[in-house]
């Protein structure tokens, strides 16, 4: 049983950003596997509704004429794993979204709907973070664009203004044309399973060893998604060795700021982080064509 006062479904942005502003209170809902969860729980017991689900130009994948890929947030991930484009130029987002709950879940949950929720343990957030993804908000009193690694304010807290819907996911060719990336995720179970850990690593490499750029996006090391700048500006201009993979590993743990949970301690927790970045790295290098590296 579900709890809530009202209901209302939108067929476009324009009529749900109207009922934000005529129902403040309204809690906007997706694919609902996130918000029904609460409501099952208690925690929006008595919520009203909005429903952006069948709002068409907020669903599926583009890339535009210059090269910009545009993620409309009511993409599922199903939709993002078997999608071409992404597939062809962004393949380590199809893996992340394949790393996400089970089918059914990956069938109904949104790619909007795991950033805004705001949890460090989102499986597309390490990924997003990497690419550098830019979030459009929009709301009636205008739209901006805000880089997904100023969105996350705290844990459960994003940067989303009262009246604002997230309405495009963008990613610039300089983002990832030339990079090869991993998303691994640890957890307890292969399938339905919280990550305990999730490391993204994208790397573009010149003169087929030499790390031109390493981006680094890791999940449930801290409270919110975090990128490892130190890691990051290390490997800048290094060669490829398994010395300077292990450093650039040891680096990333210098940007978390892990706790022991039920599922982990600090210290395994850290322990994953310097490991899988390792390992993340590797295979990223090998994917953006590096030689030698198996
Ligand atoms: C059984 C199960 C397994 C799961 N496994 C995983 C997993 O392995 N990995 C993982 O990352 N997550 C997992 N989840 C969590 C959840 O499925 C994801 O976070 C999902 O992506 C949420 O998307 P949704 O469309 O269902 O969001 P909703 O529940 O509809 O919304 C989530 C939040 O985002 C807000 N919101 C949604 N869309 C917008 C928008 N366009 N603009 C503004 N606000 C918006 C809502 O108000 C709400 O606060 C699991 C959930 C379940 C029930």
């Amino acid at each position: 049983m579900y709890n809530f006062e009202e209901y209302f479904e939108a067929a476009t942005v324009a009529e749900a950003l109207d009922l934000l502003v005529d129902h403040p209170d309204l809690t906007v809902i997706a694919g609902g596997t996130d918000v029904l969860i609460k409501m099952h729980h208690g925690q929006l017991a008595k919520a009203s509704l909005l429903s952006i689900r069948g709002i068409q130009s907020l669903q599926g994948i583009q890339q535009l004429e210059d090269g910009t890929i545009l993620i409309g947030p009511l993409t599922t991930f199903t939709q993002v794993i078997n999608d071409p484009v992404i597939q062809g130029q962004i393949p380590v987002l199809a893996e992340a979204a394949a790393s996400m709950g089970g089918p059914q879940i990956r069938n109904v949950a949104t790619i909007g709907g795991n950033i805004c929720n705001g949890a460090t343990s989102a499986d597309s957030a390490p990924t997003l973070l990497a690419l550098n993804a830019r979030l459009k908000l929009q709301s009636r009193q205008g739209e901006r664009v805000v880089p997904i690694q100023e969105f996350y304010l705290g844990p459960g807290k994003v940067d989303l203004k009262p009246g604002e819907l997230l309405t495009a996911i963008t990613i610039v060719p300089a983002d990832y044309q030339g990079y090869g990336g991993r998303y691994i995720k640890f957890s307890m179970r292969k399938a339905m399973d919280i990550a305990t850990l999730g490391v993204a690593v994208l790397c573009r490499l010149r003169e087929g060893n030499i790390l031109a750029d390493v981006r680094i996006g890791l999940g449930v090391a801290g409270p919110t998604p975090r990128r490892c700048p130190e890691a990051e500006a290390y490997a800048r201009g290094k060669a490829v060795t398994p010395e300077t993979m292990k450093t650039i590993g040891r680096l990333a743990v210098k940007s978390t700021r892990a706790r022991t949970s039920w599922r982990a301690s600090k210290e395994y927790r850290e322990h994953l982080v310097a490991e899988l970045t390792r390992r993340a790295l590797r295979a990223a290098i090998s994917r953006a064509g590096g030689e030698g590296i198996a």
